[in-house]
C-alpha cells in the first residue's frame, strides 16, 4: 500500500518531515496518509481517498473541514487588519470583542482574558501567572503544581512537566515541583472489591495528604481536565470533582480547568466543569475555541484571581509575558465566528442530540469480549481493548493492538486514534446519524478483523 517510489507523497513526506507522536514502525510500513482538503467530517488525501475523522482533526475541527462562514471570517478579517499583537497598550478590536465573549459564555460573572498560540502556551502562562502571583502575595515558595498521572496538559517544558505521561521522562521531565496524583480512572485503578465511592474518598485523600506532606503554602495550583481526553476519554469517578474542589479551597490552592478539549461543547455543555459541576478558579481553553481555524489559547482568570493578579500587576506597573502573537485580530475574528458557530447554529444542540446514539454505539461495541471498557460523554469516548474481560488484562504491547485497529480502520476511510490499548473517538458537532452509522459500521468490522487476529 505504501508507495516507494522516490517523488511519491510518503517518500516526500518522509524526507524532510519530522514527525511528532506518531508510531514509526506503522509510518515505515505504511506510508503517511497525506491530506489536501475536507468536506464536512471528511478529509481526503492525494490519491482521492475520503476518511471520516473520527478525531475530529486532534479534537478541534468541531465544525468541519469546509465551514464556508469561518473561513470567510478569517479572509474578512485578513482583507482588513491581518495582523497585530497585543503589548504597549495597544490590541485589535477583535481581541477586546472576544474578551468580552469569553466572559460572557464563561461560567464567570466577571473575569479576564489573556491570549497564547496554543494550548500548551495557555497552561504554561497560567502557571507563570500563579508564581507571579504568589510571589507577589509574599509567598514565593508557593510554587509547586498538581496534576494527575495521564493528564495531558501539552508539550511546552513546564506544560509537559504538567502532562503525567511516562514518555516525558525521556526529556528528563517533569521539572522539580511538578507532583502528579492518581488517576480517577475507577475502571482501571480500583483496588478489588473497592466501590466507586470509596475509589473516590481514596483519591480525595491522596489529594489532602500530598497538600499536607508538601504543604500548601508551597503548592500554587491544582490543575484538571474535566475528562481526561489525551489521557484516553477518562471520564472522573463518580463525585470526584465535589470530593476534590473542597479540600483545594480549604487549602486555598487555586483550581485550573484544562479545558482545551472540553470546553465550547464537546461534553454537551459549554464547559466540562459546568458537566461535572464544580466552579474552577481559572479556565484554559484552545482547540475548539477556533474550530481549529487558527491556532490560539486562552487563560480566562475568574473573578478573584483577576482582581488579584491585577493588584499583583500594578505594583510592578506591567506584566511581564505575551507572545508575539497573543490576541491575533484574524485569530480573534475567528474565534468570534466560532463561537457563534458552535453555540447559535445548533453544533452545540447537536453534541447533545445525538450523544445518546454516541454512547449507544459505544455499549453495542463493547459487548465485545475483547473490549474490556467503553467510556465517555457527550461527543468524546473510548473502547478500551482487553485480552481478557473479566480480569482487565491488557494484550501484548508487542501486538500493538489499538495500531492494528486504527490502521484497518484507515484502510476503510476511517481515522480514530490508538491511544494505549484504547480506540479514541470524538466525531465533529457536525455528525449526523448517518455518520456514526458509518463509523460504527467501519469500527466493529476493524475490531472483529483484529480480535480474530491476535485473541
Ligand atoms: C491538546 C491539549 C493541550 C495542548 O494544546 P496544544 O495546542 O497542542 O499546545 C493542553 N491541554 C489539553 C487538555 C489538551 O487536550
Amino acid at each position: 500500500m505504501r508507495d516507494d517510489a522516490p517523488n511519491s507523497w510518503e517518500s516526500r513526506a518522509d524526507r524532510f518531515s519530522m514527525y511528532g507522536f506518531t508510531d514509526l514502525p506503522s509510518v515505515h510500513e505504511r506510508g503517511t496518509v497525506v491530506l489536501t482538503h475536507g468536506e464536512g467530517p471528511y478529509v481526503v488525501d492525494v490519491h482521492g481517498k475520503r476518511y471520516f475523522d473520527a478525531n475530529s482533526g486532534l479534537w478541534n475541527m468541531v465544525a468541519g473541514f469546509d465551514h464556508p462562514g469561518l473561513a470567510e471570517a478569517a479572509k474578512a478579517q485578513y482583507d482588513k487588519f491581518p495582523g497585530y499583537h497585543a503589548f504597549f497598550g495597544r490590541m485589535s478590536d477583535q481581541t477586546v470583542m472576544l474578551s468580552e465573549k469569553l466572559v460572557e459564555v464563561s461560567p464567570f460573572d466577571t473575569g479576564k482574558v489573556f491570549y497564547t498560540n496554543s494550548g500548551s502556551e495557555a497552561n504554561d502562562t497560567m502557571v507563570k501567572m500563579l508564581w507571579f502571583l504568589h510571589a507577589a502575595e509574599g509567598k514565593p515558595q508557593k510554587r509547586k503544581i498538581l496534576t494527575r498521572v495521564n493528564a495531558y496538559h501539552g508539550v511546552t517544558a513546564v506544560s509537559a512537566s504538567m502532562t503525567g505521561k511516562p514518555y516525558n521522562a525521556l526529556f528528563g521531565l517533569p521539572l522539580p515541583g511538578f507532583h502528579h496524583l492518581s488517576c480517577p480512572h475507577y475502571w482501571r485503578n480500583g483496588h478489588d472489591g473497592e466501590t466507586e465511592a470509596q475509589f473516590t474518598a481514596r483519591m480525595a485523600a491522596e489529594l489532602e495528604a500530598t497538600i499536607i506532606k508538601e504543604g500548601a503554602d508551597t503548592i500554587a495550583g491544582f490543575f484538571a481536565e474535566p475528562v481526561m481526553g489525551a489521557g484516553g476519554v477518562i471520564v472522573p469517578s463518580d463525585g470526584y470533582f465535589q470530593a476534590v474542589v473542597p479540600i483545594l479551597r480549604k487549602y486555598n490552592i487555586p483550581v485550573i480547568s484544562d479545558e482545551v478539549i472540553c470546553g465550547f461543547g464537546r461534553t454537551g455543555n459549554t464547559w466540562g466543569c459546568q458537566t461535572y459541576d464544580f466552579m474552577p478558579d481559572a479556565i484554559i481553553s484552545s482547540k475548539n475555541l477556533t474550530a481549529g481555524y487558527f491556532p490560539m489559547g486562552a487563560v480566562i482568570l475568574g473573578p478573584a484571581l483577576s482582581d488579584r493578579m491585577q493588584a499583583a500587576v500594578e505594583a510592578v506597573e506591567e506584566f511581564p509575558h505575551g507572545f508575539t502573537a497573543s490576541g491575533h485580530p484574524v485569530g480573534c475574528a475567528v474565534a468570534l465566528k466560532a463561537i457563534d458557530v458552535v453555540m447559535n447554529e445548533g453544533l452545540a444542540d447537536n453534541v447533545k442530540a445525538i450523544a445518546p446514539k454516541f454512547i449507544d454505539g459505544m455499549k453495542r461495541l463493547a459487548e465485545h469480549p475483547n473490549i474490556g471498557e467503553w467510556r465517555g460523554i457527550g461527543l468524546m469516548g473510548a473502547l478500551e481493548a482487553v485480552k481478557d474481560k473479566a480480569t482487565k488484562t491488557p494484550f501484548d504491547g508487542s501486538l500493538s493492538v489499538s495500531e492494528r485497529i486504527a490502521n484497518t480502520c484507515t484502510d476503510h476511510g476511517l481515522i480514530c486514534r490508538p491511544l494505549g490499548q484504547a480506540i479514541v473517538l470524538c466525531p465533529p458537532f457536525i455528525t449526523t446519524e448517518a455518520h456514526l452509522d458509518e463509523m460504527f459500521d467501519k469500527l466493529g468490522t476493524a475490531l472483529d478483523k483484529v480480535f480474530a487476529e491476535v485473541a
